[in-house]
C-alpha cells in the first residue's frame, strides 16, 4: 500500500509540474500537492522532485542564489532569470543555434564538448517596464 501511496503523491507532483509554467520551487510544489494529499511533508516532495529528474520526467532548474527551480518540460529550451523578481522564463531559441553553441565549444576545446546547459540573466517584461518607468 506504502509504494501505491508514493506513486500516486509522485504522479500529483508530476502532474502539477505538467500544468504550471512559472518553474516553482520544492515549497511551491509541496503548497500544492498539500491539497491532495495534506500528510505529506516537505521531505517528500523534495525527494520525489529528485527522483522524477534522475528518471529523466522533469528537468531540476539550478539557480545560483536561490532555491531549485522544477520545470515540467524535458524537451530542449533556455531559461532566462529576472535579476529583480528572480522568476525564472522559458527562451526558446532556434535549433541550429543552440547546435551551433555546442559545435563553437567543441572547436575550441581540445577534448569533446557534447552537450552545454546555459542560463540567462537579464530582466522580465514586468521588471522592465517598472524600471523604465523609474529611469
Ligand atoms: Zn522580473
Ligand atoms: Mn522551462
Amino acid at each position: 500500500m506504502a509504494a501505491l501511496k508514493y506513486s500516486r503523491q509522485r504522479a500529483s507532483i508530476k502532474e502539477y509540474l505538467m500544468r504550471t509554467h512559472n518553474h516553482p520551487t520544492a515549497d511551491d510544489v509541496y503548497m500544492d500537492v498539500k491539497e491532495v494529499f495534506p500528510n505529506i511533508s516537505l521531505g517528500t516532495v523534495y525527494r520525489n522532485l529528485n527522483l522524477l529528474a534522475e528518471l529523466g520526467e522533469v528537468t531540476k532548474i539550478t539557480t545560483p542564489n536561490g532555491a531549485d527551480r522544477f520545470d515540467g518540460r524535458t524537451d530542449l529550451h533556455y531559461h532566462v532569470i529576472c535579476r529583480d523578481c528572480g522568476n525564472v522564463f522559458d527562451l526558446e531559441l532556434p535549433k541550429e543555434h543552440s547546435e551551433e553553441i555546442t559545435y563553437l565549444a567543441d572547436h575550441h576545446f581540445e577534448g569533446k564538448v557534447e552537450s552545454h546547459t546555459t542560463m540567462f540573466y537579464g530582466y522580465c517584461p514586468d521588471c522592465l517596464k517598472r524600471k523604465n518607468i523609474k529611469e
